[in-house]
């Protein structure tokens, strides 16, 4: 075999040394936030909303984010130690949930995300922090579509990929054309322009479409699910999830939780319920 060359020698000692010398600054790069999971002491922290739900959350054509999910995580966040300027929001799209929970790219979510057992299995929840069911939203001339059972009259239904409301019309309603998107306002934009005809999740985010489009669309039949809105956040950080279930209940008694449920969801025409109890 032959010996190694003085040259190739220098050349892997050299590299060596550059590696030694990049190292650190790779290390101070990745150091100037606490930006991944945990959360606490760290200079900001990163929360999971929706991007595109109007009422609920929604990041604006500013920049800026608004919405119902977004105030209780602000909320939530002041409570565990950040302030709304510490707040990095991370688009966390219905089926991403999980694995952006799991992966610890984000700390915890708020968007409007139904505590399920299927899904207990994988993250844990606070909450619920909001109760709300599964409707139908059609366009405002539309007088076929009454209820999910009028929808197996071969119409077209768009739904959001892994999520409950997909997952109820796949199961008890197997003779819906059912069309999944990514997401909500893709199915809006669809149903506007005759693609589909009808959209169906939580009543809640489509009375935020509805209120966006005054006269556009209508919501039809009575709600057939019960969706229960929790912050999904690590399975094992029992910690977190008493501490959160705190600053829900801190925001609840304290008037704040009713202000901004007024504040987001009161122009799509909604009215305030009482807070749900929280889960043990
Ligand atoms: N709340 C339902 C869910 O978590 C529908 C809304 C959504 O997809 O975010 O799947």
């Amino acid at each position: 075999m032959a010996p190694i060359s003085q040259k190739s020698l220098s050349k892997r000692v050299l590299g060596a040394a550059a590696l030694a010398i990049a190292l650190p600054f790779a290390a101070v790069a990745c150091g100037g936030g606490d930006s991944g999971g945990g959360g606490g002491d760290g200079d900001s922290i990163v929360i999971g909303t929706k991007f595109d739900q109007p009422g609920l959350g929604m990041q604006n054509p500013d920049g800026t984010m608004s919405g119902f999910d977004v105030d209780v995580a602000t909320y939530v966040a002041g409570e565990l130690g950040y302030t709304p300027e510490q707040i990095e929001w991370k688009e966390a799209p219905s089926a991403q949930r999980e694995n952006l929970i799991q992966n610890g790219q984000v700390s915890f979510i708020a968007a409007t995300y139904s505590i399920t057992d299927a899904r207990k299995e994988k993250v844990a929840f606070a909450g619920p922090y909001l109760i709300t069911g599964q409707s139908l939203l059609v366009n405002a001339d539309n007088t076929d579509i009454t209820g999910a059972a009028s929808l197996e009259n071969n119409k077209i239904l768009c739904s959001v990929s892994g999520s409950t409301p997909a997952q109820k019309i796949k199961d008890e309603y197997a003779g819906v054309q059912l069309q999944q998107y990514d997401t909500y306002s893709a199915c809006i934009e669809a149903l506007r322009n005759g693609a589909v005809d009808a959209v169906t999740t939580d009543e809640v985010i489509l009375a935020g479409y509805a209120a966006q489009s005054p006269g556009d669309f209508k919501i039809v039949g009575e709600p057939f699910s019960e969706e229960r809105y929790g912050i999904g956040l690590k399975l094992d950080d029992a910690e977190m999830r008493t501490q959160i279930n705190d600053a829900l209940t801190k925001m609840e008694e304290s008037g704040a939780w009713k202000e901004a449920f007024d504040k987001n969801l009161g122009p799509a025409g909604i009215t305030a319920p009482a807070p749900p109890p929280l889960d043990n």
